[in-house]
């Protein structure tokens, strides 16, 4: 991304906070360096190792088609429907959640719930939506039963449809949203707090982490540090990519 496309979206991203803060523009504050921003991106591009390639002849159907005939893990004795995924077959970005809730179960799509819903203007705020640049998944397929933690053991049967997704999709930057789907791409056992606001790698390509939107429904303390994390992701994808 250029600098001046950069400082275009800073500037954008100025007016919306604004809007969202529920007052009057404000002041600006000091602008970022743009182009060191540009040099350091191109460093870190020349420097990461590449994303496995997509198996031959693997297609976004054929994935769905055998998750929802997945028997590899209890969770799929109680599902309604496998949540494959949702979004275009090539997206700018990868939003990974944790696993789907009692909506996702019923209408086999993810993210439709509150949550889902604040997802969305989340994710709008920042020019992503999932009919044109963004694929919203799970790190796992099927819903656990009174919406616990998915397994350890669950989360690793499932773990290589999303991996697959994910070769096929290559998506300019992952946002990871909640400690479980951090934790799957990372490892490790840190939580959102200490993982958030830093970009991180998964398999060479730029992933952030941030809060659940149910997490910013619980909790309001969450949204700021939440929409600083949007601005930090939005600043990273190409406005015409
Ligand atoms: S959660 Fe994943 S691994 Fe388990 S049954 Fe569903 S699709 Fe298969």
């Amino acid at each position: 991304m250029k600098a001046e496309e950069r400082r275009e979206i800073w500037e954008s991203l100025g007016v919306i906070e604004d809007w969202l803060s529920g007052g009057a523009r404000r002041p600006a504050g000091p602008e970022p360096d743009f182009v060191a921003a540009e040099a350091a991106a191109e460093a870190a591009d020349a420097g990461a190792p590449r994303l496995a390639p997509p198996r031959p002849g693997d297609s976004l159907e054929a994935i769905a088609a055998e998750i929802e005939a997945c028997r590899a893990c209890r969770l799929c004795e109680q599902r309604k429907r496998a949540v494959p995924g949702q979004g275009p077959a090539a997206p700018l970005a990868i939003v990974v959640g944790e696993g789907p809730g009692a909506e996702e179960d019923a209408q086999g799509l993810p993210f439709v719930g509150p949550a889902g819903k604040l997802l969305d203007k989340m994710l709008a705020s920042i020019a992503l939506d999932r009919a044109s640049n963004c694929f919203i998944a799970n790190v796992v397929k099927c819903r656990p039963p009174q919406n616990r933690d998915p397994a350890p053991d669950e989360q690793a049967a499932c773990l290589g449809y999303l991996r697959r997704q994910i070769s096929l999709l290559r998506p300019m930057a992952i946002l990871c949203v909640g400690r479980i789907a951090a934790q799957a791409l990372l490892g490790g056992s840190e939580g959102v707090g200490k993982l958030r606001g830093k970009w991180r790698e998964f398999e060479g390509l730029p992933l952030l982490v941030t809060y659940h939107p149910s997490a910013l429904l619980r909790d309001d303390s969450y949204k700021r540090p939440a929409w600083e994390d949007l601005k930090l992701f939005r600043e990273r994808l190409s406005p015409d990519a």
